[in-house]
């Protein structure tokens, strides 16, 4: 045991317990290095110090997760299933494990439970083959919320004041895709544009949340390329919503890494090329408004569910902003990455040609 404590309320022995066996199996684990281990202990601390004022299963999820996961879905469009993609590349088939990612695996302590699964049964779980496509990492979520005009060089490249508040606005939950699938360039569209984002997804129900606590309310984080037909959004009158919607404008992934593999999200490098060419090259620590104040924030005027994603903005270097702009074409290749979160690559195909692969398969 590596510390001690005093019972002072009834019931608080027990999720005092509960804490230190967590804590304990988490600091025990053979995949930790000594770095781990004293975030383990810290968070544990703690966790005991301001144990009243939380919930059983919010202290063994918390407490637990450190360790930190990569979550994967894989197999044909529609027909996912969970894994796990482990450091040393391995991808685990999570289908045993027996829930997908999608709202009630988050909001019920599903990272927890599947971290559990994982030690106990990763082991003997079928291996992905590497070849297999993957989709979004999560199941399709309630909202996806995206944050304009977050990046000071952005703002200025598109023409547009610095934001004095966050501006919010929504993607069409049905533009999810996998992270390396097609982009479907809609039709009428003239001006498809790229934004490398860090997307946010959150762990739990979140409503008026302070700032402060913001963090306890994330389950992790994705890569995003948050695909805009900038004629649709900035010609056709109305909200931007018309023009960030379309089928395939919203890759995610490769994967989910869990609040624990990314301890700062506020320093993340982040990086976008078009057929080769560096498009974007910032960090995260551009951000006008950081992911703390915009969970906060959005939790003012509305519910964030478990699994929505906020997508958090895109720094300069878009085609709308190259002097003349420049926008997609079928054929071309975009790839992404952002520090801890991997990589992605999106070809660009023609709605005439997407639509005859659907039409004859
Ligand atoms: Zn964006």
């Amino acid at each position: 045991m590596w510390w001690s404590w005093e019972s002072t309320a009834p019931g608080e022995s027990r999720q005092k317990l509960l804490v230190y066996e967590a804590a304990e199996a988490v600091y025990a684990h053979p995949d930790l290095n000594a770095a781990r281990r004293i975030i383990v202990l810290a968070v544990a601390v703690e966790r005991l110090r301001t144990l009243c004022a939380s919930p059983v299963d919010e202290l063994t999820n918390c407490v637990e997760g450190v360790g930190g996961m990569k979550l994967i879905r894989f197999g044909e469009p529609g027909k996912e299933k969970p894994g796990v993609l482990l450091n040393d590349g391995t991808r685990v088939d999570a289908s045993g494990f027996g829930s997908d990612y999608d709202e009630a695996f988050f909001g019920n302590g599903g990272l927890a439970a599947l971290r559990r699964w994982l030690e106990g049964s990763g082991s003997a779980a079928r291996r992905v083959a590497p070849s297999t496509r993957l989709g979004p990492p999560i199941c399709r979520p309630s909202k996806i919320v995206c944050i304009g005009l977050n990046f000071r060089d952005h703002a200025a490249e598109s023409g547009m004041e610095i934001p004095q508040e966050p501006v919010i606005f929504f993607k069409a939950t049905t533009s999810l895709v996998g992270p390396n699938d097609p982009v479907v360039i809609p039709r009428n569209a003239t001006k498809v544009d790229w934004e490398v984002e860090l997307a946010v997804i959150l762990g739990k129900k979140a409503s008026y949340v302070p700032k402060e606590r913001a963090h306890e309310f994330v389950a992790g984080y994705a890569l995003h390329n948050d695909y805009s037909e900038r004629s649709f959004q900035l010609e056709r009158g109305g909200q931007w919503v018309k023009g960030k919607s379309a089928d395939t404008f919203a890759p995610l992934g490769p994967f989910l890494a869990t609040g624990d593999e990314i301890p700062d999200p506020g320093r993340l490098g982040m990086w976008l090329k078009v057929n080769g060419e560096i498009r974007q090259k910032s960090t995260t620590a551009n951000m006008i408004f950081d992911v703390p104040t915009l969970v906060s924030y959005i939790s003012q005027f509305m519910t964030l569910l478990p699994g929505d994603v906020i997508s958090t903005g895109t720094p300069a270097g878009v085609g709308l902003g190259m002097r003349p702009p420049s926008y997609l074409k079928a054929g071309d290749v975009v790839e992404l990455g952002i520090d801890g979160l991997g990589e992605s690559r999106q070809k660009l195909v023609a709605y005439e040609a997407a639509e005859a692969v659907h039409a004859h398969p």
